[in-house]
Protein backbone atom coordinates (compact mmCIF):
# COMPACT_ATOMS: atom_id res chain seq x y z
CA UNK A 1 0.00 0.00 0.00
CA UNK A 2 0.89 3.88 -0.38
CA UNK A 3 0.01 7.07 1.70
CA UNK A 4 -0.55 10.08 -0.13
CA UNK A 5 -0.42 13.35 1.64
CA UNK A 6 -2.41 16.52 0.01
CA UNK A 7 -1.77 19.63 2.09
CA UNK A 8 -3.98 22.61 2.58
CA UNK A 9 -2.54 24.30 -0.45
CA UNK A 10 -3.33 21.48 -3.03
CA UNK A 11 -7.16 21.19 -1.59
CA UNK A 12 -7.75 24.77 -1.55
CA UNK A 13 -10.59 25.03 -3.87
CA UNK A 14 -12.81 22.45 -6.27
CA UNK A 15 -10.78 22.35 -8.92
CA UNK A 16 -7.98 21.09 -6.31
CA UNK A 17 -10.07 18.46 -5.09
CA UNK A 18 -10.71 17.17 -8.76
CA UNK A 19 -6.67 16.84 -9.00
CA UNK A 20 -6.75 14.84 -5.87
CA UNK A 21 -9.37 12.57 -7.67
CA UNK A 22 -7.07 12.45 -10.49
CA UNK A 23 -4.01 11.65 -8.85
CA UNK A 24 -5.66 8.37 -7.13
CA UNK A 25 -6.88 7.35 -10.09
CA UNK A 26 -3.24 6.73 -11.25
CA UNK A 27 -2.25 5.38 -8.48
CA UNK A 28 -4.68 3.21 -8.19
CA UNK A 29 -4.22 2.07 -12.54
CA UNK A 30 -0.26 1.62 -11.42
CA UNK A 31 -1.13 -0.76 -9.18
CA UNK A 32 -2.95 -2.45 -11.69
CA UNK A 33 -0.86 -2.04 -14.29
CA UNK A 34 2.05 -3.72 -12.13
CA UNK A 35 0.02 -6.49 -12.04
CA UNK A 36 -0.75 -6.38 -7.85
CA UNK A 37 -3.81 -6.83 -6.41
CA UNK A 38 -5.15 -3.03 -5.67
CA UNK A 39 -3.64 -3.05 -1.87
CA UNK A 40 -5.15 0.25 -0.97
CA UNK A 41 -4.14 3.75 -0.86
CA UNK A 42 -3.92 5.38 2.40
CA UNK A 43 -4.94 9.73 1.22
CA UNK A 44 -4.19 12.32 3.99
CA UNK A 45 -5.77 15.07 3.47
CA UNK A 46 -5.09 18.59 5.56
CA UNK A 47 -7.70 21.30 6.12
CA UNK A 48 -8.60 23.34 2.78
CA UNK A 49 -6.68 26.61 1.88
CA UNK A 50 -5.96 28.90 4.84
CA UNK A 51 -8.79 27.41 7.27
CA UNK A 52 -6.51 26.04 9.90
CA UNK A 53 -5.82 29.91 10.20
CA UNK A 54 -9.22 31.55 10.47
CA UNK A 55 -10.39 28.65 13.06
CA UNK A 56 -7.14 29.70 14.87
CA UNK A 57 -8.61 33.36 15.22
CA UNK A 58 -12.39 31.68 15.86
CA UNK A 59 -10.72 30.37 19.09
CA UNK A 60 -9.06 33.96 19.73
CA UNK A 61 -12.00 35.41 19.59
CA UNK A 62 -13.73 33.45 21.66
CA UNK A 63 -11.21 33.79 24.38
CA UNK A 64 -11.24 37.17 24.18
CA UNK A 65 -15.10 37.69 24.18
CA UNK A 66 -15.54 38.83 21.03
CA UNK A 67 -18.81 36.48 19.97
CA UNK A 68 -19.55 38.18 17.53
CA UNK A 69 -16.43 38.14 15.47
CA UNK A 70 -16.11 34.44 16.52
CA UNK A 71 -19.62 34.18 14.71
CA UNK A 72 -18.38 35.96 11.96
CA UNK A 73 -15.10 34.22 11.08
CA UNK A 74 -16.96 30.68 11.66
CA UNK A 75 -19.97 31.34 8.87
CA UNK A 76 -16.95 32.41 6.83
CA UNK A 77 -15.51 29.42 7.26
CA UNK A 78 -18.60 27.41 6.39
CA UNK A 79 -19.57 29.30 3.20
CA UNK A 80 -16.22 28.40 2.10
CA UNK A 81 -16.68 24.77 2.32
CA UNK A 82 -20.36 24.91 1.16
CA UNK A 83 -19.17 26.79 -1.97
CA UNK A 84 -16.25 24.27 -2.48
CA UNK A 85 -18.94 21.59 -2.16
CA UNK A 86 -21.59 23.26 -4.42
CA UNK A 87 -18.61 23.51 -6.94
CA UNK A 88 -17.73 19.75 -6.58
CA UNK A 89 -21.59 18.80 -7.10
CA UNK A 90 -21.99 17.78 -3.31
CA UNK A 91 -25.05 19.04 -1.35
CA UNK A 92 -24.35 20.37 2.05
CA UNK A 93 -26.80 19.05 4.84
CA UNK A 94 -27.66 16.21 3.32
CA UNK A 95 -24.32 14.88 1.41
CA UNK A 96 -22.59 16.42 4.31
CA UNK A 97 -23.72 17.32 7.78
CA UNK A 98 -21.77 20.65 8.70
CA UNK A 99 -21.30 21.15 12.21
CA UNK A 100 -24.18 23.70 13.65
CA UNK A 101 -22.40 24.98 16.63
CA UNK A 102 -18.89 26.07 17.31
CA UNK A 103 -17.25 23.72 20.20
CA UNK A 104 -16.45 26.08 22.70
CA UNK A 105 -16.68 25.63 26.42
CA UNK A 106 -15.25 28.71 28.81
CA UNK A 107 -14.96 26.01 31.34
CA UNK A 108 -12.12 24.49 29.32
CA UNK A 109 -8.79 25.66 28.67
CA UNK A 110 -7.57 27.73 26.02
CA UNK A 111 -5.43 25.36 23.92
CA UNK A 112 -8.01 22.47 24.86
CA UNK A 113 -11.06 24.29 23.17
CA UNK A 114 -8.18 25.37 20.72
CA UNK A 115 -8.24 21.55 19.69
CA UNK A 116 -11.65 21.00 19.89
CA UNK A 117 -12.16 23.86 17.59
CA UNK A 118 -9.51 23.98 14.96
CA UNK A 119 -9.69 20.07 14.25
CA UNK A 120 -12.64 20.75 12.38
CA UNK A 121 -11.03 22.07 9.38
CA UNK A 122 -9.20 18.45 8.57
CA UNK A 123 -12.67 16.78 9.46
CA UNK A 124 -14.37 19.07 7.31
CA UNK A 125 -11.85 18.44 4.32
CA UNK A 126 -11.60 14.99 4.34
CA UNK A 127 -15.63 14.72 3.92
CA UNK A 128 -15.41 16.80 0.87
CA UNK A 129 -13.11 14.48 -0.40
CA UNK A 130 -14.17 11.42 0.53
CA UNK A 131 -17.76 12.03 -0.67
CA UNK A 132 -16.78 13.76 -3.74
CA UNK A 133 -14.52 10.49 -4.34
CA UNK A 134 -17.07 8.17 -3.65
CA UNK A 135 -19.28 9.88 -5.69
CA UNK A 136 -16.95 9.17 -8.54
CA UNK A 137 -17.44 5.89 -7.98
CA UNK A 138 -14.12 5.19 -6.39
CA UNK A 139 -14.40 2.35 -3.49
CA UNK A 140 -13.49 4.69 -0.67
CA UNK A 141 -14.25 4.60 3.15
CA UNK A 142 -13.98 7.63 5.48
CA UNK A 143 -11.64 7.78 8.61
CA UNK A 144 -12.03 9.21 11.94
CA UNK A 145 -8.70 10.16 13.51
CA UNK A 146 -9.71 11.32 16.64
CA UNK A 147 -10.85 7.44 17.47
CA UNK A 148 -8.21 5.77 15.82
CA UNK A 149 -4.76 7.99 16.37
CA UNK A 150 -4.31 7.57 19.90
CA UNK A 151 -2.67 10.41 21.82
CA UNK A 152 -2.58 11.91 25.53
CA UNK A 153 -3.87 15.37 25.80
CA UNK A 154 -1.08 17.74 25.36
CA UNK A 155 -3.46 20.22 23.91
CA UNK A 156 -1.76 21.49 20.75
CA UNK A 157 1.33 19.41 20.55
CA UNK A 158 -0.30 16.21 21.70
CA UNK A 159 1.82 13.09 21.69
CA UNK A 160 0.76 9.74 19.88
CA UNK A 161 0.69 6.45 21.55
CA UNK A 162 2.33 4.20 18.69
CA UNK A 163 1.16 1.24 20.81
CA UNK A 164 -2.47 1.40 20.57
CA UNK A 165 -2.44 3.75 17.56
CA UNK A 166 -0.68 0.96 15.38
CA UNK A 167 -2.87 -1.68 16.75
CA UNK A 168 -6.34 0.35 15.87
CA UNK A 169 -5.33 1.16 12.62
CA UNK A 170 -3.70 -2.19 11.27
CA UNK A 171 -7.04 -4.03 12.89
CA UNK A 172 -8.95 -1.39 10.46
CA UNK A 173 -7.43 -1.70 7.31
CA UNK A 174 -6.13 -5.63 7.36
CA UNK A 175 -10.15 -5.96 7.24
CA UNK A 176 -11.48 -8.38 4.66
CA UNK A 177 -13.23 -6.32 1.75
CA UNK A 178 -12.00 -2.71 3.11
CA UNK A 179 -12.64 -0.37 0.17
CA UNK A 180 -9.65 0.57 -2.01
CA UNK A 181 -8.60 4.24 -0.50
CA UNK A 182 -9.16 5.70 2.93
CA UNK A 183 -9.52 9.28 3.39
CA UNK A 184 -8.01 10.21 6.84
CA UNK A 185 -7.38 13.34 8.75
CA UNK A 186 -4.08 14.58 8.74
CA UNK A 187 -2.78 16.35 11.98
CA UNK A 188 -5.36 15.54 14.21
CA UNK A 189 -5.61 12.41 16.96
CA UNK A 190 -8.15 11.64 19.93
CA UNK A 191 -7.41 11.07 23.87
CA UNK A 192 -8.70 8.16 25.41
CA UNK A 193 -11.99 9.20 26.63
CA UNK A 194 -12.79 10.62 23.52
CA UNK A 195 -11.49 14.30 23.00
CA UNK A 196 -10.28 15.63 19.58
CA UNK A 197 -6.19 16.94 19.82
CA UNK A 198 -3.80 18.32 17.49
CA UNK A 199 -0.31 17.47 16.88
CA UNK A 200 1.26 20.94 16.28
CA UNK A 201 0.87 23.10 12.98
CA UNK A 202 1.71 21.71 9.47
CA UNK A 203 1.54 18.09 11.62
CA UNK A 204 -0.29 16.33 8.63
CA UNK A 205 3.24 15.39 7.18
CA UNK A 206 3.96 13.64 10.32
CA UNK A 207 0.81 11.84 10.31
CA UNK A 208 1.17 10.56 6.57
CA UNK A 209 4.63 8.92 8.13
CA UNK A 210 2.98 7.50 11.36
CA UNK A 211 0.33 5.56 9.07
CA UNK A 212 3.02 4.93 6.99
CA UNK A 213 5.03 3.32 9.55
CA UNK A 214 1.95 1.38 11.02
CA UNK A 215 0.78 -0.18 7.83
CA UNK A 216 4.45 -1.12 6.40
CA UNK A 217 3.78 1.21 3.45
CA UNK A 218 5.68 0.75 0.48
CA UNK A 219 6.34 4.81 0.22
CA UNK A 220 4.87 7.66 1.24
CA UNK A 221 4.53 10.69 -1.19
CA UNK A 222 3.72 14.73 0.14
CA UNK A 223 2.15 16.60 -2.79
CA UNK A 224 2.91 19.32 -2.82
CA UNK A 225 3.04 23.06 -5.00
CA UNK A 226 6.68 23.01 -5.82
CA UNK A 227 8.47 20.54 -7.93
CA UNK A 228 9.82 18.54 -4.97
CA UNK A 229 12.26 19.88 -2.35
CA UNK A 230 13.99 23.03 -3.51
CA UNK A 231 17.59 24.08 -2.64
CA UNK A 232 15.62 27.27 -1.85
CA UNK A 233 12.31 29.02 -1.38
CA UNK A 234 10.81 30.15 -5.15
CA UNK A 235 9.07 33.32 -3.61
CA UNK A 236 12.46 34.27 -1.83
CA UNK A 237 15.47 33.08 -4.99
CA UNK A 238 14.81 33.66 -8.34
CA UNK A 239 17.12 30.68 -9.11
CA UNK A 240 16.12 27.34 -7.45
CA UNK A 241 16.93 23.57 -8.33
CA UNK A 242 15.33 20.84 -7.57
CA UNK A 243 17.52 17.81 -5.58
CA UNK A 244 16.44 14.78 -6.81
CA UNK A 245 17.63 12.68 -4.28
CA UNK A 246 18.29 12.76 -0.58
CA UNK A 247 18.96 10.91 2.32
CA UNK A 248 17.31 10.97 5.50
CA UNK A 249 19.45 12.64 7.38
CA UNK A 250 19.68 15.77 4.85
CA UNK A 251 15.74 15.86 4.99
CA UNK A 252 15.82 15.86 8.76
CA UNK A 253 18.10 18.86 8.76
CA UNK A 254 16.57 20.85 6.11
CA UNK A 255 13.25 20.66 7.82
CA UNK A 256 14.88 21.82 11.61
CA UNK A 257 16.48 24.20 9.56
CA UNK A 258 12.66 25.66 9.25
CA UNK A 259 12.57 24.75 5.50
CA UNK A 260 8.71 24.43 4.72
CA UNK A 261 8.98 21.89 2.96
CA UNK A 262 8.16 19.34 5.57
CA UNK A 263 7.01 19.22 9.34
CA UNK A 264 10.39 17.73 11.11
CA UNK A 265 8.92 14.75 12.99
CA UNK A 266 7.91 13.26 9.75
CA UNK A 267 11.47 11.32 9.00
CA UNK A 268 11.81 9.42 11.93
CA UNK A 269 8.62 6.79 11.53
CA UNK A 270 9.97 6.64 8.31
CA UNK A 271 13.43 5.93 8.57
CA UNK A 272 12.84 3.52 11.35
CA UNK A 273 10.97 1.01 8.79
CA UNK A 274 13.09 2.37 5.51
CA UNK A 275 9.80 3.67 3.77
CA UNK A 276 10.91 6.00 1.12
CA UNK A 277 9.48 9.09 1.06
CA UNK A 278 8.37 10.85 -2.14
CA UNK A 279 7.69 15.50 -2.50
CA UNK A 280 6.44 15.59 -5.74
CA UNK A 281 4.13 18.45 -7.78
CA UNK A 282 0.37 18.69 -7.27
CA UNK A 283 0.23 20.01 -10.58
CA UNK A 284 2.22 17.66 -12.22
CA UNK A 285 1.66 13.80 -10.90
CA UNK A 286 3.93 12.32 -13.09
CA UNK A 287 6.81 14.60 -12.56
CA UNK A 288 9.52 12.92 -10.86
CA UNK A 289 10.09 15.18 -7.61
CA UNK A 290 12.48 14.34 -4.73
CA UNK A 291 13.01 10.82 -3.33
CA UNK A 292 14.49 10.98 0.26
CA UNK A 293 15.31 7.41 1.16
CA UNK A 294 18.34 5.31 3.09
CA UNK A 295 20.32 4.98 -0.14
CA UNK A 296 19.70 8.62 -0.64
CA UNK A 297 22.57 10.73 -2.70
CA UNK A 298 24.48 12.99 -0.59
CA UNK A 299 25.51 15.24 0.07
CA UNK A 300 23.61 17.61 -1.65
CA UNK A 301 25.31 19.16 -4.29
CA UNK A 302 24.37 22.84 -3.97
CA UNK A 303 23.95 25.36 -1.81
CA UNK A 304 21.03 24.97 0.32
CA UNK A 305 18.81 28.38 1.48
CA UNK A 306 16.72 27.91 4.42
CA UNK A 307 14.58 30.86 5.73
CA UNK A 308 13.22 30.49 9.20
CA UNK A 309 10.77 33.67 10.19
CA UNK A 310 9.18 35.41 13.18
CA UNK A 311 12.50 34.47 15.21
CA UNK A 312 13.32 36.73 18.45
CA UNK A 313 16.81 36.78 19.68
CA UNK A 314 17.33 36.43 23.37
CA UNK A 315 20.59 37.24 25.40
CA UNK A 316 21.10 36.33 29.03
CA UNK A 317 23.56 37.63 31.14
CA UNK A 318 24.20 36.80 34.20
CA UNK A 319 23.55 39.32 36.83
CA UNK A 320 27.15 38.78 39.35
CA UNK A 321 30.12 37.86 37.74
CA UNK A 322 29.80 33.99 39.12
CA UNK A 323 28.44 32.95 35.69
CA UNK A 324 28.74 29.28 35.52
CA UNK A 325 28.15 28.31 32.06
CA UNK A 326 27.11 24.46 32.67
CA UNK A 327 24.58 25.57 35.63
CA UNK A 328 23.26 28.64 33.61
CA UNK A 329 22.70 26.66 30.31
CA UNK A 330 20.44 23.89 32.49
CA UNK A 331 18.57 26.61 34.39
CA UNK A 332 17.82 28.52 30.54
CA UNK A 333 16.35 25.35 29.38
CA UNK A 334 14.62 23.97 31.35
CA UNK A 335 12.31 27.58 31.57
CA UNK A 336 12.63 27.04 27.76
CA UNK A 337 11.28 23.49 27.83
CA UNK A 338 8.90 24.61 30.16
CA UNK A 339 7.13 27.46 27.77
CA UNK A 340 7.32 25.17 24.47
CA UNK A 341 9.43 27.67 22.91
CA UNK A 342 11.57 26.24 19.99
CA UNK A 343 15.20 26.85 20.02
CA UNK A 344 16.21 27.69 16.61
CA UNK A 345 20.41 28.21 17.58
CA UNK A 346 22.65 29.02 20.38
CA UNK A 347 25.42 30.99 21.22
CA UNK A 348 27.76 31.47 24.40
CA UNK A 349 30.36 33.91 25.35
CA UNK A 350 32.54 33.91 28.45
CA UNK A 351 29.28 36.03 29.97
CA UNK A 352 26.22 35.51 28.28
CA UNK A 353 24.38 33.02 26.15
CA UNK A 354 22.16 33.71 23.21
CA UNK A 355 19.43 31.47 22.01
CA UNK A 356 17.08 32.39 19.04
CA UNK A 357 13.49 30.98 19.23
CA UNK A 358 10.57 31.35 17.08
CA UNK A 359 7.81 34.25 18.27
CA UNK A 360 5.22 32.15 19.79
CA UNK A 361 2.71 33.36 22.08
CA UNK A 362 4.41 31.61 25.02
CA UNK A 363 7.30 33.61 24.71
CA UNK A 364 6.85 36.47 27.11
CA UNK A 365 6.18 34.70 29.64
CA UNK A 366 9.36 32.72 29.59
CA UNK A 367 10.95 35.93 29.11
CA UNK A 368 9.73 37.23 32.75
CA UNK A 369 11.34 33.55 34.14
CA UNK A 370 14.17 34.35 32.16
CA UNK A 371 14.63 38.10 33.83
CA UNK A 372 14.24 36.90 37.51
CA UNK A 373 17.45 34.82 36.61
CA UNK A 374 19.75 37.10 33.93
CA UNK A 375 19.77 40.24 32.95
CA UNK A 376 17.66 39.57 29.33
CA UNK A 377 17.78 41.78 25.96
CA UNK A 378 16.15 40.86 23.32
CA UNK A 379 15.12 41.59 19.82
CA UNK A 380 11.95 40.49 17.39
CA UNK A 381 11.24 40.70 13.75
CA UNK A 382 14.52 38.34 12.77
CA UNK A 383 14.86 35.52 10.21
CA UNK A 384 17.38 32.97 10.84
CA UNK A 385 18.81 31.96 7.21
CA UNK A 386 20.84 28.77 7.57
CA UNK A 387 22.98 28.18 4.61
CA UNK A 388 24.04 24.66 4.25
CA UNK A 389 27.00 23.73 1.86
CA UNK A 390 28.49 27.49 1.99
CA UNK A 391 31.64 28.29 0.93
CA UNK A 392 32.84 32.10 1.66
CA UNK A 393 31.79 33.67 -1.55
CA UNK A 394 28.66 32.86 -1.06
CA UNK A 395 28.47 33.68 2.52
CA UNK A 396 29.34 37.12 1.02
CA UNK A 397 26.74 37.05 -1.33
CA UNK A 398 24.01 36.31 1.41
CA UNK A 399 24.94 38.70 3.60
CA UNK A 400 25.22 41.44 1.33
CA UNK A 401 22.40 44.37 1.68
CA UNK A 402 21.47 42.58 5.07
CA UNK A 403 21.36 43.79 8.65
CA UNK A 404 23.03 40.90 10.34
CA UNK A 405 22.57 40.40 14.40
CA UNK A 406 24.68 37.35 14.86
CA UNK A 407 26.33 34.89 12.69
CA UNK A 408 27.60 31.39 13.10
CA UNK A 409 29.44 29.05 10.75
CA UNK A 410 30.73 25.65 11.05
CA UNK A 411 32.77 23.80 8.33
CA UNK A 412 29.85 23.50 5.58
CA UNK A 413 27.33 25.43 7.02
CA UNK A 414 26.39 29.36 7.76
CA UNK A 415 23.52 30.40 10.04
CA UNK A 416 22.78 34.44 10.19
CA UNK A 417 20.36 35.99 12.24
CA UNK A 418 19.02 38.75 9.81
CA UNK A 419 16.98 41.90 10.61
CA UNK A 420 13.79 41.25 8.55
CA UNK A 421 13.17 44.15 6.73
CA UNK A 422 9.88 46.55 6.75
N1 LIG B 1 -4.02 22.12 8.77
C1 LIG B 1 -2.91 22.06 9.69
C2 LIG B 1 -2.10 23.34 9.57
O1 LIG B 1 -2.34 24.13 8.68
C3 LIG B 1 -2.06 20.85 9.49
C4 LIG B 1 -1.30 20.77 8.20
O2 LIG B 1 -1.58 21.52 7.26
O3 LIG B 1 -0.42 19.93 8.10
O4 LIG B 1 -1.24 23.55 10.38
MG1 LIG C 1 -2.14 23.36 6.40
Amino acid sequence: MKVYKFGGASVKDAEGVRNVERIVRLALNDQMANGQMVNGLMVVVSAMGKTTNALERVVAFLDAGKEEEALAQWVDIIDFHVAIMKSLGLQPGSDIRLQGEIPYDPKRSYDENYDQIVSLGEIMSTQIVAVYLLKQGLSVEWWNMPKLLRTDDTWREAKVDNTVSSAVIRAGWDRPRRPQIVVAQGFIGGTADGRRTTLGREGSDYTAALLGNYLDAESVTIWKDVPGILNADPRIEPNTVLIPSLRYMDAVELANSGAQVMHPKTIRPLENKHIPLFVKPFGDPTAEGSRIADDGVGPIGVPVYIWRKNQILITMRAKDFAFVLEESLSEIFDIIHRHRLKVSLIQSSAVTISVCVDNTRFVSEAIQELCTHFNVTYNENLSLLTIRGTTPEILEQAKAGKTIMLSQTTRRTARLVVVEQK
